[in-house]
């Protein structure tokens, strides 16, 4: 069975989107570090006056505090995206196989959003799920931050010295965060895919990688490029063991389904309308990214303007730039963006993002449960109280000297302004969300 062009392309376009996603997400992480590396190096040029050894080891135990708290919160970063990553995957996902096959069977239903919030946390991330990913980083940041500063003072190093050595070792935790961060993006987006093939295995005849994204930068994942399994996963005229992308960190990969024959699938083609027939045969030979991308083009002028950047299409079909560079050059996309992109009826049960993971028992569920049996008057009331909580908070955090005791050290503001005050504002912001869960599914229960 040759590839549906149909499942070709949305399984590229999804995976470009990931990769914009996880520039998005890679950037705000990067910028959190940027304020943990003002910290530390505040830390050194403070202990100028005085390197006494009991001072040293107070500064570098607190320093070793300020990390992990960087850390945690970039970790929580992380998961929120790939939580969103996982939904948009799924439903995505399902999406195509239903346009596939021309919307002639029925599809599994998506996993709940519990479910694909505990997925995102528990894919396993080259070796490891992220959250211990990132507590090993941050162990390893503060390692490294210990080291720089005491190989300084052992070496008579002088303050501006011994920042320079700081700021290198931030340099090399910020590249390590930004790979975590774009592998555990396609990692979740690929794992969530295999969920759905494994769910749909009834109308598949199996998958086959794709490289449409990466045949240059890898050799490994060259050797896999169109090799096909089985739906359960087993070799088809080749040796090489099955697994799901990404191969390595970086990697651009991915796995497209391939349809039963319309005969398996008991459809009969004649029956069909015209359209459906057109949507259920269209086929892709020449499998590349230009191609793709060509198609795209024609049937939506600004399409490469949108996806890629201005001019950066050009750059590339003239060879001036690498498919590397071109992607990793993206435009990036917001969350929200992505959830807008992919709001199709399909997607209308995940609107509501903290709503849904609530109910189906995942975070909050506890909040959920408590609010669930309030009423009407009640639930609004508090809806209204959340919101100014967000205001005010956002106020804080535009004008954090107005709203602190001056007694507050540059650090303990820091922390607030970076850390506090906005995962306080996106807690009242998953509150108000499944408030209006819980209202809007009492008033479509009445209708
Ligand atoms: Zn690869």
């Amino acid at each position: 069975m040759p590839l549906s062009k149909v499942l070709f392309d949305s399984t590229v376009e999804l995976h470009l989107d990931m990769e914009r996603v996880a520039i998005e997400s890679r950037a705000i992480i990067v910028k959190l570090l940027q304020n943990l590396e003002k910290e530390l190096v505040a830390k050194v040029a403070d202990g100028v006056t005085d390197w006494s050894k009991a001072r040293i080891d107070k500064q570098l135990k607190e320093a070793s505090t300020v990390i992990k708290q960087y850390y945690d919160e970039a970790a929580g970063i992380s998961k929120d995206t790939t939580t969103n990553v996982a939904q948009v995957s799924a439903s995505a996902t399902t999406d195509s196989l239903l346009m596939a096959v021309g919307n002639q069977v029925t599809m599994a239903a998506i996993p709940t959003a519990s479910y694909l919030e505990t997925l995102a946390g528990n894919t396993i991330i080259q070796g490891a799920i992220q959250a211990d990913w990132w507590s090993r980083q941050a162990d390893d940041t503060a390692f490294k931050f210990q080291s720089a500063v005491r190989q300084g003072l052992v070496g008579a190093e002088t303050t501006p010295q011994i920042v320079r050595r700081v700021r290198g070792v931030l340099d090399i935790s910020k590249r390590n965060a930004e790979t975590l961060v774009h592998t555990s993006v396609q990692s979740v987006a690929n794992a969530t895919r295999e969920k759905i093939f494994d769910d749909n295995n009834d109308i598949m005849s199996g998958k086959e990688w794709s490289s449409a994204l990466d045949r240059r930068t890898c050799p490994t994942c060259g050797a896999l490029d169109g090799k096909r399994w089985t739906a359960d996963s087993k070799p088809i005229s080749h040796s090489m063991a099955y697994r799901a992308p990404p191969n390595h960190w970086r990697c651009r990969c991915s796995m497209i389904p391939v349809l039963k024959t319309w005969k398996e699938l008991g459809i009969n083609m004649d029956e069909l309308s015209d359209n459906t027939r057109a949507s259920m045969e269209g086929q892709v030979n020449d499998k590349t990214f230009s191609d793709w991308l060509k198609r795209k083009t024609e049937t939506d002028p600004t399409f490469a303007d949108r996806t890629l950047g201005k001019g950066r299409a050009e750059l590339w079909k003239s060879g001036k730039i690498t498919m590397d560079q071109m992607i990793s050059g993206g435009k990036p996309l917001s969350l929200a963006e992505l959830k807008a992109k992919y709001d199709k009826p399909i997607l209308d049960q995940m609107k509501n993002n903290a709503y849904e993971i609530a109910k189906s028992g995942g975070r909050n569920k506890g909040f959920f449960n408590q609010w669930d049996k309030q009423k009407k008057g009640k639930i609004e009331k508090s809806i209204k109280s959340l919101l100014t909580q967000v205001d005010i908070h956002n106020e804080k955090i535009d004008n954090p000297k107005n709203n602190i005791n001056k007694s507050i050290s540059d650090h303990e503001l820091n922390y607030l302004v970076t850390i506090y005050w906005p995962k306080e504002i996106r807690n009242f912001k998953q509150q108000i969300d499944i408030l209006e869960g819980i209202l809007g599914e009492r008033h479509h229960v009445k209708k």
